[in-house]
């Protein structure tokens, strides 16, 4: 991305093998993510930077040091570089490892090949080739599915709770999924859209609320007695879905943020006075890898309904378009 709006295709240098750690993937699909809209609406600074950071693809080529991938191997990494073997990584937050770095920006997996460093703590092997409709799946592992489910996991979904989902991208839309198969009772998502209402319930919405802020904490207080929901996934980041979220959550309940905030002020009295749990930042889905790649090897979920849209690499600045103009929830780029 050069600039604000201005997506362009070209050759880069082929990556190279630099750290003993190191391994070099041939990509076999990748995608555009929300996030990738700050930058191009102009809320996040850029200038000629690499993008992309949900991949997925085949191991050409490793350093003497990796151990747990080998060439041929198909592989699924997390948008996070990390070591998966340092304090903060053992605790389940390899997002936060002491070795991380994004893959947005530095590696830019909108490409063909990417050098994915500290390859053994980063890239988990699916049991064997996939066939080719699991690839769209697999690829939301990466980024948007692992994101979707620490936010349901943050907010402790799981049975006989009410879970509540602002947000109905790509992100919230896996929350719903992951709420679900945490075995929530009853999982409420806001959202406008029909298209997207249609595969929330697909993927295990029980309630829709179309109104937002005040109003649509309003709505979701009368589908609670009054109180709220036990679990609340903010997948948005605006100020508006922000306040919401909080307004959402039961006191005593819990509150995950996975939506890459854009310009939020969190007043500390709304906080303060709601009496709750909260939990967010950049997924470690590093963390989930190994279970959720399970889950979409076994057909038991299929997360990759979330891409509206294929289109090949070379028309990527198409794809930033029509997610920018929220004609599509969400692209896959092929190569
Ligand atoms: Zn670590």
């Amino acid at each position: 991305m050069y600039e604000p709006g201005d997506v362009r295709v070209e050759e880069r240098e082929d990556p190279k093998i630099i750290e003993p750690s190191d391994a070099i993937i041939r990509l076999a699909a990748t995608c555009i993510c929300g996030s990738d809209l700050w930058p191009y609406r102009g809320v996040a600074p850029v200038d000629h930077q690499a993008m992309g950071h949900e991949y997925v693809g085949i191991v050409e080529e490793v350093g003497a040091e990796v151990e747990t991938v080998k060439v041929g191997d198909f592989v699924v990494g997390s948008f996070v570089i990390s070591d998966n073997t340092c304090e903060i990584c053992q605790t389940g937050f390899q997002s936060k490892c002491v070795h991380a770095q994004f893959v947005d920006g530095t590696i830019g997996t909108q490409a063909e090949r990417a050098r994915i460093p500290f390859a053994d703590g980063t890239l988990v092997a699916t049991p064997g080739q996939p066939s080719e409709d699991l690839i769209p799946s697999l690829l939301a592992v990466s980024d948007v599915l692992g994101t979707g489910w620490f936010g349901a996991v943050a907010a402790e979904a799981g049975p006989g709770k009410t879970v509540a989902v602002v947000g109905d991208g790509a992100v919230g839309l896996m929350a719903v999924l992951a709420a679900r198969e945490l075995g929530a009772e009853r999982i409420v998502i806001f959202s406008r859209h029909q298209d997207r209402q249609e595969l929330a319930r697909f993927y295990g919405a029980t309630d829709i609320i179309e109104e937002r802020g005040d109003e649509g904490v309003a709505k979701l207080k009368e589908l609670t007695g009054g109180l709220g929901a036990h679990s609340v996934v903010e997948a948005v980041g605006t100020q508006q879905s922000f306040m919401q979220a909080i307004g959402s959550t039961r006191p005593g309940g819990h509150l995950s943020y996975v939506g890459v905030p854009g310009e939020v002020q969190i007043p500390a009295m709304p906080l303060f006075f709601s009496e709750i749990h909260t939990l967010g930042g950049p997924a470690p889905v590093r963390r989930f890898l190994p279970d959720l790649i399970q889950l979409v090897w076994d057909r038991k979920i299929d997360p990759g309904k979330v891409f509206d849209l294929t289109l090949p690499l070379d028309r990527a600045a198409e794809g930033y378009e029509a997610m920018d103009q929220r004609t599509a929830i969400k692209v896959l780029l092929t190569l």
